[in-house]
């Protein structure tokens, strides 16, 4: 090829010449939702924590929100990006079994358990005080849901020890401390501890009654005096709990255990950590494979009778999943607002696009329709005397924990979707959202198990049929397709539970109701008729597909973080 002469008219680009340091300047790029009060900014969870009598919380929720939508904040970022790492062994050879965690998670624990996370009811019992707590958890999990697990085991294992009263009696003023002591060492000289849970093994999670984990009472004339268990958990996160309930089978039976991770002789105990799991989400929670080899543990409830015992606590956890996904879809929807709000696409704010204001509208509308729910169950909860509430809450947690931990997952991939690109990168707090938005709906109990449940309950308790039903009464006379809709629908749920196959579509049927009624009875009119046209009357697949009649940017509004 032959060089052409450069034309000496033309400017030519001198490549030696000094760069400018920028290439171009930043623009169109929306502030972080960062650094701001979670809890005073989100009007939604103020509006049902007044609902259901929780008002006297407001200046400690307001306290927390400040931290978990700053501090605590940042502080999920760095314990999700140092991933906690176990320690086998000291530098001389002894077997420790320490996991390290960065101190962004210790920070999370003691924050947490500062504001009650974990204790909140039980240290004030009132009306509201559930509610309370279940805020302070849904705030929680806006930081980090990571560090949520070991708090709510903490939480959720109380009245199942307070069915052993001398270990309660041993344990519960360490459990219901405020004060975090992360420290590996004997339960009897530390002033806070915090409680694990280890059902699930190799051959059977869902199934526990498949456990071979063996307990064998030390001194069989004397069985108070403790057991030891052989066998194995291949999942008990946060192994650095004080103590755990755990399922072993005994000669009448699977039977619940309190294992200390020392011994009460301070000795440690025979429970040895094999690996921590490499998961994909939940990653600040170190959730580790375990060994028994001759544990030392104390048995809680009846002998034979295991699963009913730590149903007691599983009860509450199954609640806490509930509450926790209603928050991944809540700063997911707040998250897709804001971002929207600050941004450009073909010359108009994203927000105001009309396909785009679907999507947030109908984000906004389903992840009220989940708080709203999560909170009516703690306000049953709070109402634990009344059989009406206690009934409502045993089939609730159930179809509650079915239905809004399996919406979360889809509402955050489209909040993703509302931010683009960015919302897939990990210093984006909705890639944490998404790899973490499945585990609710898989841990205790999965989805086709809660379905189950539904059925089981129905089948056992003829009241939590009836007390369902009568809520959902509660709010008819206001939209005639709701009373049509749903009365089609008692008539089906007193006719008997359907086959197992169709099992999802009964449950699906329930917690949609069960959302409107809740909507109907406690929300502004245009959340509950926009639910009303848009998941019972018309419904459809995709979020962003409500009709033109819901004042879509009405609700949008209402659950954009108010800054
Ligand atoms: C991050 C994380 C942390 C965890 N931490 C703990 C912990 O601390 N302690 C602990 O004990 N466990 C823990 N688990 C385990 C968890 O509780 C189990 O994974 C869960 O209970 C499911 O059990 P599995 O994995 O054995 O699945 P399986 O029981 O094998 O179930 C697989 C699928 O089959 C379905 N299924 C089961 N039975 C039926 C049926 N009869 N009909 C139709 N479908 C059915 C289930 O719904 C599920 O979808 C943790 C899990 C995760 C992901």
């Amino acid at each position: 090829m032959t060089k052409q002469p450069l034309d000496s008219a033309q400017p030519v680009l001198d490549l030696d010449q000094a760069l400018p340091s920028q290439t171009h300047e930043v623009f169109n790029q929306p502030t972080a939702l960062s650094d701001y009060n979670a809890y005073s900014a989100h009007s939604v969870l103020q509006h049902y924590v007044a609902c259901f009598d929780g008002s006297w919380g407001e200046s400690q929720l307001t306290d927390y929100g400040a931290l978990c939508g700053g501090e605590l904040l940042h502080a999920g970022f760095a314990a999700n990006h140092y991933r906690p790492e176990f320690i086998s062994h000291d530098r001389f050879g002894h077997r420790i079994d320490q996991v390290n965690y960065h101190p962004a998670y210790h920070e999370l624990m003691r924050q947490a358990i500062k504001a009650g996370h974990h204790n909140l009811p039980w240290l004030k019992p009132q009306a509201g005080a559930h509610v309370v707590r279940a805020a302070i958890e849904y705030l929680h999990t806006m930081a980090d849901p990571g560090s949520g697990c070991p708090l709510t085991m903490t939480f959720a294992a109380v009245p199942a020890l307070q069915q052993q009263s001398e270990l309660a009696e041993q344990w519960l003023p360490r459990i219901l401390s405020e004060q975090y002591d992360p420290s590996n060492q004997p339960y009897f000289n530390k002033r806070g501890v915090t409680i694990g849970m280890a059902m699930t093994e190799k051959q059977g999670g869902s199934d526990v009654r498949a456990n071979t984990t063996v307990a064998t009472a030390i001194n069989s004339a004397a069985p108070e005096q403790g057991y030891a268990l052989n066998g194995h958990k291949w999942f008990c996160s946060a192994p650095m709990c004080d103590a755990f309930l755990v399922l072993a089978q005994t000669d009448a039976g699977l039977s619940c255990f309190l294992m200390p991770r020392w011994r009460p002789d301070g000795k440690k105990n025979g429970f040895f950590i094999q690996r921590i799991k490499d998961k994909v989400g939940n990653v600040s929670n170190a959730s580790s494979e375990v060994e028994f080899r001759n544990a030392f543990a104390w048995r809680i409830g009846a002998l034979g009778k295991g699963v009913r015992t730590i149903l007691e606590m599983v009860a509450l956890t199954r609640f806490d999943c509930m509450v926790g996904s209603s928050a991944l879809m809540g700063l997911a929807t707040q998250q897709a607002i804001h971002h929207t709000s600050g941004r450009k696409a073909f010359g108009q704010p994203l927000h105001q696009q009309p396909l785009m204001q679907n999507v947030l509208a109908d984000l906004a509308l389903e992840a009220e329709a989940g708080l709203s729910l999560a909170m009516r169950l703690a306000h049953a909860l709070d109402q634990g005397q009344n059989e009406h509430e206690q009934s409502l809450f045993r089939i609730g947690t159930a179809i509650g924990k079915y239905w809004i931990c399996k919406r979360a997952p889809q509402l955050i991939a489209e909040a993703m979707e509302c931010i683009g690109g960015v919302a897939v990168v990990k210093d984006n707090v909705l890639a944490r959202l998404y790899t973490e938005a499945p585990v609710n709906a898989i841990w205790e109990g999965s989805g086709n198990i809660q379905c189950l449940d539904v059925a089981r309950a129905f089948e056992r308790d003829q009241q939590s049929r009836e007390a369902f039903c009568s809520e959902l009464e509660r709010a008819y006379g206001q939209y005639p397709s709701y009373d049509q809709w749903c009365s089609q629908l008692i008539q089906d749920i007193r006719q008997g539970t359907p086959a197992q196959g169709q099992l999802r579509r009964f449950v699906e049927r329930m917690a949609i109701a069960w959302q409107a009624a809740t909507l109907i009875q406690f929300a502004p009119a245009n959340v509950a008729v926009a639910f009303v046209q848009n998941r019972i009357e018309q419904p459809h697949a995709m979020f962003g597909t409500l009709n033109e009649a819901s004042d879509w940017s009405r609700l949008i509004t209402r659950f954009q973080a108010q800054l």
